[in-house]
């Protein structure tokens, strides 16, 4: 029986944040929501995150466009325009930490996640990174997920779970997958593993370097 911790990548959207909220609200699950900027930069999807804030939910930011790991963008601005910015956007829906989720494609872990410049930028902000030990690819398996999820939660003590808000046909079985593992006996908690968090509020906890790409690259 693992502790397990839900998060929502690459929202909020309009048509699916809603019912991930409603099935969360039902079984009294909080969550964190890494949300993309440029979609919140929308009015009307920017409610959903002043909703999910106000249920209990934790709001991060996921950088501005989702289109190029830090790892592998060269320019010296990208920090701040992928990460500042965001987090300039989330203002006062941010809790008391500032948590930064870097993206991989694919949800690989590796050294295109971030570059010297990104962990410069993290660390002077006081950020927390976050990364994630449970990708059930729920994208590309809208049904399958469930499962796979069930499998990888049962193999960690704590397992902190990426799922993503803005694919309809997945979070339609997220009900599903809650109420097998709340049957299958383990518990909701909002907190994340340390070992998924090696910056915390600007220090470093754990080497950074598997995550961090050449500073010549
Ligand atoms: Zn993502």
């Amino acid at each position: 029986m693992a502790r397990v911790t839900l998060s929502f990548d690459n929202g909020p959207t309009a048509e699916t944040t809603p019912h991930v909220l409603d099935v969360l609200a039902h079984h009294g699950v909080r969550a964190s929501f890494f949300v993309i900027g440029e979609k919140l930069s929308d009015p009307v999807v920017r409610r959903q995150a002043e909703r999910a804030k106000a249920e209990g939910h934790r709001i991060g930011n996921h950088t501005w466009s989702h289109l190029t790991p830090l790892g592998e963008i060269a320019d010296a601005d990208a920090p701040e325009r992928e990460i500042g910015r965001t987090q300039a956007l989330i203002g006062d829906l941010a809790s008391a930490e500032r948590w930064f989720r870097p993206f991989g494609g694919g949800g690989k872990l590796g050294p295109h996640l971030l570059s010297p410049a990104a962990v410069r930028f993290l660390t002077e902000g006081a950020y927390s990174c976050v990364l994630w030990n449970a990708i059930p690819g729920d994208w590309k398996d809208p049904e399958g997920w469930v499962d796979t999820a069930l499998e990888q939660c049962a193999a960690l003590p704590h397992a902190l779970v990426v799922l993503h808000d803005h694919v309809p046909e997945a979070m339609r079985r997220l009900d599903r997958f809650l109420g097998r593992a709340l049957d299958a006996g383990h518990t909701f908690a909002q907190d994340f593993p340390d070992d998924c968090v090696p910056l915390f509020r600007g220090r470093v906890r754990a080497p950074m370097s598997p995550f961090v790409a050449d500073a010549e690259a």
